[in-house]
Parts: C-alpha cells; structure tokens; sequence
C-alpha cells in the first residue's frame, strides 16, 4: 500500500511549470537541499513559514516511507546587503554595528534560528553545513569553472560570464527572464562594479583592506559569492545532481537562477530534478522582511507581546494557522486569521482526545477507505495541506456524531480512524496537543484578572500593604500590572 502513494506523489516543478510525478533518482532515497538563513538577525515568522513548507515535504516522504537526505545550510558570510555583488556582508555590518566578533552574530542567530524552529516543532535537517565551513570546496568549484572559461577575474575578484554561458546554455531555464530584459534592468544598478557585464555575478570578491571575514585563495584575499556557497554544499552532500532543491520564492532568481548555471559550467549537470518554492508570508499585505521592519518574531506571537496581537497563541496554532494554507500560496497574517485558526485548532484537538474514548458498533456510517484516500490525495497533490485540514474536519464531524451516538462505526474502521487521524496531525502536519497553552492562558487570564479585582478591593479598603504586595510579588513572576483610565491590564514578560 505504501508503495502505490509513493509512486502516486506530484510535486509542482518550478522549473517546468508543472505537477510531475516524483521519481527520485535512487529509487527508495530522496536528496533535498533547501536554502538555509542567512544569521544576522532573529528569523521572523515568514522566514519559519518558508522552513514549515519544507518541513512538510519532508515529514510527508518520511511517512511515505522514503530514506531522505536532507540538507539545510547555515549562511555565515558572503551575503551582501540587496542579496547584490556590492555592498557590506550582512553579518560583517551586524558586528561592526553590535562592535563583537562575527562569528558572535553567527552564534547568537544560529542558537535563535535553531531555537525557533524547535519551538515550532520542525524536524532537524539530516546535514546542516555552513557556508564558511566550506570555502575549500568553493575555490575548487571556481578553478574549475575558470578553466572551463566560463568566469574571470578582474583585480583579485572572480565573475561568472553570463553571457558567454548563455551562448550555449539558457540562462534564465528557472525564472523565465529573457537575458536581453537583464542587461537592460541591470545596467543602471550597478556603475561602479568592475564586471565585464552588468548581469555577471561574483563567485569570489577581493576583500578590502577592512574586510573582516576574508580567506586566501589562488586570488588572493577575498570571500565566496552568496550563489556559490549553496552550489558547493548541495553538491558536496547530495551529489551533482539530486531530487528536490527548494527555498523561497524570492530567491528563484538571481540565486537559483546562478546555482543552475555555476553547477552546468562546473560539471555540465543541471543541479536538482525538481525546484520547489514556497511562497511568502506578508502582514498588512506587504512581504515580512528582515529589512523592513514589516514583520512579527515568533517569539512576540508566543508571549502576546507585540502590538499586532491581543493575546498570545501557542507555536502549534501557528502552526496551523500556516499550514491551512498550501505552500505556493501567499499567506497574510492578522490578528482576526489566526484567532479563527486557534478555534479550528481546538475543535480538532478536541476530537483527537476524545477518539480514544469513542465505542465502536456493529456498522459504519462512514466510508473509511474513501476518506483515507481523500486524504492521501490531498497530500499527493503538491502536499495540499488545506485539502487534508479539511478532510479531518470532515472526520470530526463525524467523530462528534459517534460521540453523540448520531452515527456509527466498526471496530475495524475506528482502529483505522483513530491512527490515521493521529498519523496526519502529528507526524505529517507536525502538530501538538498543546493548545492547552491556550487553555491555560484562559486560566492563567481569569486567575490574574481575579488578583485584579482583588487588589481594587485592597486598594479600596486602603489596605495599601495587600494592593502593594500583590503588585509586586505579581512583577517577581514576571507579570507587569499597568494602571491607566481607571483600568488595570497586565502584561507577560
Ligand atoms: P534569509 O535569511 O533572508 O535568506 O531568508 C531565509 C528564508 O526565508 C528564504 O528561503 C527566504 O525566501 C524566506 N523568506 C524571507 N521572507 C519571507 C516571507 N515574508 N515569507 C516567507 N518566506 C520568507
Ligand atoms: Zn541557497
């Protein structure tokens, strides 16, 4: 039976604008390489939808019952500000800002990078390299590209002759751009670059003088390009050429658009079978952005501190709040969106705890088979996340009718019921019986309101001692009393 869903499993191909079946290139294993962060700041909540996507995809060929490799990288250099070939490295200017060490940025945003998507209860990658860690095999991919006469240097830097590739390849297979457009669009951004061509992208810079993070190399001393470092890692780990490579839209082009054509000029082969993007979560309909300031920190959401929210959500909420819609599409966040997604939540953890409990009968009102292969079908279909959410809200309709003894069901079917409902919700959707954090809050909200009201009455009375020390010993555990227009509201620290 497990065979049959793996070969039925489509996957839209970026690439060739198509659903295609998946057909891994050793048969039983699936190589996935996916764009990791770049650590020079907190991962905002578009950054972990993006890596909730691929989470996904991978929960879902783990349940598939494939081996997968999974790689992930860690961008800790050469990341230049407006993902361009000038500029200050993102991570050099951080430390230069925060006056500590680089490698302190990379740290502190790796530990927070890390924690976050733990929070969130996404699986850890099979391989996680750092670009950094991987400079050797970069200077090799460059010698190798430069003697096959597809880049050059200028002054200690080394560009990627798009041009000359383009004569014999298509520079532009991914993102559909037609190279005349990006002389065009280029050619005014980028004056005072010491590029043959404005559309060349650097594989190694020549580092300044005051250039922090800097290698040697048979150029001298310099530091790879963005593009370069994942074309190094992904193949290093998954081969020359694999099944799945995926990141977010955004970075279709320039940077997958360069790893295509850097690993056909290294190696003649076109990297991965299968290019996956997964499309960007906005708030106020703008993208979130590091850059911006147009973003929430997963964090903020957890503790309710934060100006978008009125209260707090547990991580698995959010959670579903993004997986009720599919990878490809846009996404908004608001305040009202994932109040309504906590409810949708509740109602099916609801079910779940009450499955176990649920009496089975003599016949079924419930066509088990077809709805496991609704399911199924949902996630065969590009990993149609919404599709499946409403499958098992279709389940526990059905699950509170038994409940109410409205409806029944076999011992047979309720054994497949009762896995496959808890197969779907935690290992492929990746969610936990954890709303209790919302519950709790509700208690934790009616007991601090209680020591509100409480304190009124104290203060009332003008017993200043009691109103004095339940505000304080409230502020020792970490909750602010805020008095303002005849009202008091608290905060969580
Ligand atoms: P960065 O650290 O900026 O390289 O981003 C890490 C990942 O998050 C990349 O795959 C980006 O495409 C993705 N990303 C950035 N902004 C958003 C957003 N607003 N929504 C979804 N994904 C995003
Ligand atoms: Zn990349």
């Amino acid at each position: 039976m497990s065979t049959y869903k793996k070969n039925n499993l489509k996957i839209y191909n970026s690439l060739t604008g198509k659903k295609e079946s998946l057909k891994p290139i050793n048969k039983e294993s699936v190589g996935m390489y996916v764009c990791g962060p770049t650590v020079y700041s907190n991962v905002h909540l578009g950054n972990v939808r993006t890596f909730m996507s691929f989470d996904i995809i991978y929960r879902y060929l783990l349940h598939l019952g494939f081996k997968v490799r999974y790689v992930r990288n860690i961008t800790d250099a050469g990341h230049l500000e407006n993902d361009s070939d000038n500029g200050e490295d993102r991570i050099s200017k951080k430390a230069r800002i925060e006056e500590i060490e680089p490698m302190e940025v990379v740290q502190r945003y790796t530990v927070d990078f890390h924690n976050t998507l733990n929070e969130f209860n996404l699986l850890p990658p099979s391989i996680e390299p750092t670009a950094t860690g991987h400079i050797i095999e970069q200077i090799e991919i460059i010698k190798t590209i430069l003697k096959n006469e597809l880049a050059y240097e200028v002054n200690g830097s080394i560009y990627f002759d798009v041009i000359k590739y383009n004569k014999s390849n298509n520079y532009g297979i991914l993102s559909k751009r037609k190279i005349e457009d990006l002389v065009h669009n280029t050619r005014k951004l980028d004056g005072q670059s010491d590029k043959k061509n404005p559309q060349d992208f650097a594989l190694w810079k020549k580092a300044e003088d005051s250039h922090i993070m800097k290698w040697n190399s048979p150029w001298g001393y310099g530091f790879p390009g963005w593009h370069l470092e994942c074309t190094a890692m992904s193949t290093k780990y998954l081969g020359n050429n694999f099944d799945i490579h995926g990141g977010g839209m955004d970075l279709k082009f320039p940077h997958h658009e360069c790893e295509i054509a850097q690993s056909i000029a290294f190696n003649k082969t076109s990297p991965a079978n299968v290019w996956m993007h997964a499309n960007m979560l906005t708030l106020n309909g703008s993208k979130m952005a590091k850059s911006t300031g147009n973003n929430i920190l997963p964090g903020d959401i957890l503790t309710g501190n934060n100006t978008i929210l009125k209260k707090p959500f547990s991580a698995s909420v959010v959670r579903f709040f993004i997986l009720q819609a599919h990878y490809r599409s846009v996404l908004d966040f608001s305040s009202e969106a994932i109040e309504a997604s906590e409810k949708g939540f509740n109602k099916l953890m609801e079910a779940q705890k009450s499955l176990s409990n649920l009496k089975s009968s003599s016949s079924s009102d419930m066509d088990i088979n077809k709805w496991l292969e609704n399911c199924y079908s949902a996630l065969n279909d590009d990993f149609n996340t919404p599709i499946l959410i409403a499958e098992l809200f279709n389940s526990v309709k059905f699950i509170n009718q038994i409940k109410s003894e409205k409806a029944q069901i076999t011992k047979a079917d309720l054994k497949i019921l009762q896995s496959k409902f808890n197969e779907f919700i935690f290992d492929v959707l990746g969610l936990e019986n954890k709303n209790i954090l919302s519950s709790s809050n509700d208690k934790l909200d009616s007991a601090v309101n209680l020591l509100i009201e409480l304190r009124e009455e104290a203060r009332l009375n003008k017993n200043y001692a009691l109103s004095d020390k339940i505000r304080d010993d409230l502020s020792k555990n970490g909750i602010t009393l805020k008095d303002s227009n005849n009202e008091t509201t608290y905060s969580i620290n």
